[in-house]
């Protein structure tokens, strides 16, 4: 599968996201242009803001990819 995922206009590799945020961006700022979108945290501070399809396009991507090179009985370390 590919290493990447695409976001908006992006195309963002999938080892480079940090965490993705389970609800909607609220800030209440006037001049906020995420308003209602999901953050996608990367690295280095990084965000990249996506609508809840591409969100969930992102964590389907992630998991598959994760579970794409575990062997299924790995035991990880206390
Ligand atoms: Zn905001």
């Amino acid at each position: 599968m590919s290493i990447f995922c695409q976001v908006d206009d992006k195309h963002v590799p999938l080892y480079r996201i940090v965490w993705v945020s389970e609800l909607p961006h609220f800030c209440g700022s006037e001049d906020c242009r995420q308003e209602g979108r999901y953050e996608i945290r990367l690295e280095r501070g990084e965000s990249i803001w996506a609508n809840l399809q591409e969100r969930d396009a992102v964590l389907g991507a992630l998991e598959a990819w994760q579970g794409e090179d575990e062997p299924d009985d790995v035991e990880w370390p206390e």
